[in-house]
């Protein structure tokens, strides 16, 4: 589809139908995990937008969903390691299942903050899902119940995934240009 944003992508890492595979593939996981259950997903905003509108389909899970806006990353590519809630969630949580929906898991620092937050509100269990795991960066010893893919060390964007705001709009993931972000 037309778009005025391929030109600045080094390299497609996952094509729309191989996310769309995987991501169906991650909701029957969880319908299997959560029937019979009460799970409240918890979408970590911006970044999980698509992932979580896909997800939750792909789950066929009767649940409410829930939003959470958390930014460690100001316009740059490397994390700040300091997480701040930009917008906090709008109901009780006390002795409810959470799955947490991420776009990616890095450093570990943000899920590593919001799993500490999200406990000290009263949740009964944690569980992660996230679209991408960057393993060979991590800080925090923090692991996903649900990996969409491993990524390589590079920055990545697409499918949610932002640099300074832009990009997330894209169907695929792939690798900016270095080009971009040292201009
Ligand atoms: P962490 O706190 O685990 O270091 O990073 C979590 C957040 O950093 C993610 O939710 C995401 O917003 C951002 N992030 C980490 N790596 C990347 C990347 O390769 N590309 C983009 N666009 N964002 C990233
Ligand atoms: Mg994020």
């Amino acid at each position: 589809m037309r778009n005025n944003m391929d030109q600045d992508i080094l390299k497609v890492l996952y094509t729309e139908e191989e996310i769309h595979q995987r991501v169906e593939q991650m909701g029957k996981e969880l319908f299997e995990q959560f029937q019979g259950r009460d799970p409240l997903f918890v979408g970590v905003l911006n970044g999980c937008f698509m992932f979580m509108a896909d997800l939750v389909r792909a789950s066929g899970l009767k649940s409410e969903l829930e939003f959470i806006g958390l930014s460690s990353y100001r316009d740059a590519t490397k994390s700040s390691g300091v997480v701040q809630i930009t917008r906090d969630m709008q109901r009780d949580i006390t002795g409810r299942e959470l799955i947490i929906v991420e776009d990616i898991l890095d450093s570990g620092n943000t899920l590593a903050f919001l799993s500490k937050y999200l406990m000290a509100k009263g949740a009964k269990s944690i569980t992660i899902a996230t679209l991408l795991d960057k393993p060979s960066r991590r800080q925090k010893a923090i692991t996903a119940d649900y990996v969409g893919f491993v990524v390589p060390d590079e920055f990545v964007v697409g499918y949610g995934l932002d640099y300074a705001q832009v990009y997330r709009n894209l169907p695929y993931i792939g690798v900016l240009k270095p080009s971009v972000y040292t201009k």
